[in-house]
């Protein structure tokens, strides 16, 4: 293992107030306190510790990691309408993961988002490079650091083709979902309201069970039971969650995913899950700048806004996520840092 810091005790408690931090219902939505405990329930450890442990394990210079993230919003009018929850938290955390290792991430997106998630990659410091570029990078002489968008398929059979092709030629360390919409039993994908929207969203599930297949790490980050790694905790969803077991639409199946990733990690927002993974490598690293800042929050969200991700509450092109503003994004974000800081400090000094 090459963290610098031991997993004792004072780590763990570090950690669950990482968990607890993300996990903070300051959107109000009132699932994620339920969502929380059902998957802290059937782990021993906090969510964030497991899951970055594992990250920090097993990702070495030069490895891929793929993440992927995008929710077309409001698809009836057009399928270019996507939210800002997703995007900003995959910029940031391929920003955490190729500052921690030298690693390179591989970004999926519906299509018709690459152009859009190439400014918020750009935003968080990254160079967006076709794959054969980006994969010589992290041994280049001088520093360029980089990463790869690319689409992925939202029909079903070229989704499973394109998934043993991507798995088989890049065979990447981990497989990372961000507020990605996970089918149910019967293969829909619904809305946290209970509305079906399968024909709009990438088929992300058959790269994670692609992935599964090939025995490599797949961690999913959700906000609303319905998205890929609530798998996890399928049965509590059907039983405890609005629309669990029945939706709104034909399949009478309810919206809850049945793909089991080998981590989950829930979180109030789920850009903010991805920020607590970002916390947890950092921590492993005794490295407080593998954590992104409140500069590049802001940087990231306002050009996730000029690139016309709209917030998926209020509905407006504006730099915030879930209903909360930039500026309550960038405290959050401080807060978080401040946390690692002093906490790798606090560590260091102890020994
Ligand atoms: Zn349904």
């Amino acid at each position: 293992m090459n963290s610098l810091i031991k997993i004792d005790n004072r780590m763990i408690d570090i950690f669950d107030r990482i968990d607890h931090l993300i996990n903070l219902d300051i959107p109000g939505r009132g699932v994620v306190k339920f969502l929380y405990q059902f998957a802290r329930k059937k782990v021993d450890y906090p969510l964030t510790l497991l899951a970055s442990q594992k990250l920090n394990q097993i990702i070495k210079r030069g490895d891929i990691v793929f993440i992927a993230t995008g929710w077309p919003d409001r698809p009836e009018i057009t399928p270019d309408i996507a939210e800002t929850d997703g995007p900003p938290g995959a910029a940031s955390l391929a920003r955490a993961i190729n500052r921690a290792y030298n690693a390179v991430p591989f970004i999926f997106i519906e299509e018709n988002l690459v152009q859009a998630m190439t400014m918020v990659m750009n935003a968080a410091g990254l160079k967006v490079l076709p794959p054969t570029q980006a994969i010589k990078t992290p041994t280049y002489h001088a520093p360029i650091n980089s990463a790869s968008i690319l689409s992925f398929p939202i029909e079903k059979d070229r989704a499973i083709k394109r998934a043993g092709e991507l798995i088989g030629q890049y065979q990447p360390k981990a497989v990372i979902t961000i507020e990605k919409g996970g089918m149910n039993e019967k293969e829909v994908i619904h809305t946290s309201r209970g509305v079906e929207t399968t024909k709009y969203i990438s088929k992300i599930d058959y790269l994670v069970q692609e992935a599964i297949k090939n025995k490599i790490t797949t961690i999913g980050i959700g906000d609303g039971g319905n998205e890929i790694g609530m798998g996890c905790i399928q049965e509590e969803i059907r039983k405890h969650l609005p629309f669990g077991d029945r939706c709104k639409c034909p399949c009478k199946a309810g919206i809850a995913p049945s793909t089991k990733t080998d981590f989950l990690i829930t979180a109030a927002v789920s850009n903010w899950g991805a920020y607590g993974l970002e916390a947890g490598l950092a921590l492993l690293k005794g490295k407080p700048d593998v954590f992104h800042n409140g500069e590049i929050e802001r940087r990231v969200l306002e050009k996730a806004a000029d690139a016309q991700f709209i917030d998926g509450i209020s509905g407006y092109t504006e730099p915030g996520a879930d209903g909360l503003s930039a500026h309550i994004h960038i405290c959050f974000v401080e807060i978080l840092k401040e946390l690692i800081t002093k906490s790798i400090k606090k560590l260091k000094i102890e020994g």
